[in-house]
């Protein structure tokens, strides 16, 4: 559903990204790991569109993201194409960026109503749908400052569930919050992760997590995937010394 092909990323004279060739599979649920720094967020930040890459191509369902065809070739994309492309990618962010002015639940509705312009009724269908799974139903009502942080990450996973994305990227969605609260929204995640078809992305600093939820883990540092492959490999047996260092810091 997405590949990476040749990606770099550098911020002026900061190469943060080298030469990144990755797919994912449809259903395929991925977990990104590595040290500060090593590029995870900037991934997942151009698979949204919000960082445009220096070089290599992005697609998504074989269609690339940065760039469109015109006459049979291949010219940079405009923002139309951008903003299409961007409806098969839903992205949850460690600050959870709700709007305090709006209601939870119009909170969700805005997305369906405004960028797919579906009907007010079917908005508020799917957004109670998605509140009821992670666990908000009795809160349609109430505005976002009288929420918890784990209350409020869930909403914004409602939100970005609501607009049906192919794949969802979540970057470190719990690093923000009370100890206390990272266990109820890390169980919201597993569960959809359950439910199926959707691909994911998740970026973490949570190993316990990325062991129960991922397909795949994927190690990487200064730019590079080091080293990947099903959760038991990567924790029982990783193979590379950066991996076996980075790891013996959690034990
Ligand atoms: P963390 O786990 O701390 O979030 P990360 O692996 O997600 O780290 P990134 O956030 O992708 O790493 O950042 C990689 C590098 O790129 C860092 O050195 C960061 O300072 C740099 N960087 C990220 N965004 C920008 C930007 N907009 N301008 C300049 N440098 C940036």
């Amino acid at each position: 559903i997405v590949r990476y092909e040749h990606v770099s990323k550098s911020f002026g004279d900061l190469e943060v990204l080298h030469d990144i060739n990755l797919d994912i599979a449809p259903g395929e649920k991925v977990a990104m790991i590595g040290p500060s720094g090593s590029g995870k967020t900037t991934l997942g930040r151009m698979l949204m569109t919000l960082e445009e890459p220096s070089g290599g191509m992005i697609t998504v369902d074989g269609e690339p993201l940065w760039h469109m065809k015109s006459k049979g070739r291949l010219v940079k994309a405009n923002e139309a194409h951008l903003h299409r492309m961007r409806g098969n990618i839903g992205m949850v962010f460690q600050h959870f960026n709700l709007f305090p002015h709006m209601s939870v639940l119009r909170n969700v509705t805005i997305g369906p109503r405004k960028v797919l312009g579906i009907s007010a009724e079917e908005a508020h269908e799917r957004a109670v749908t998605m509140l009821g799974k992670v666990g908000l139903g009795d809160k349609l009502d109430v505005y976002p400052s009288m929420l918890s942080g784990g209350q409020k990450q869930r909403v914004a996973i409602a939100r970005a569930l609501v607009m049906n994305p192919k794949i969802m990227v979540f970057d470190e969605v719990t690093s923000a919050l009370d100890p206390e609260l990272v266990g109820e929204v890390l169980e919201v995640i597993k569960e959809i992760a359950r439910e199926g078809e959707m691909a994911m992305m998740l970026i973490t600093h949570e190993m316990d997590f990325a062991r129960d939820v991922a397909d795949r883990v994927i190690f990487g540092a200064e730019g590079h995937i080091v080293e990947q492959g099903p959760p038991e490999q990567i924790f029982e047996n990783p193979q590379s010394e950066r991996l076996q260092s980075f790891l013996s810091r959690f034990r």
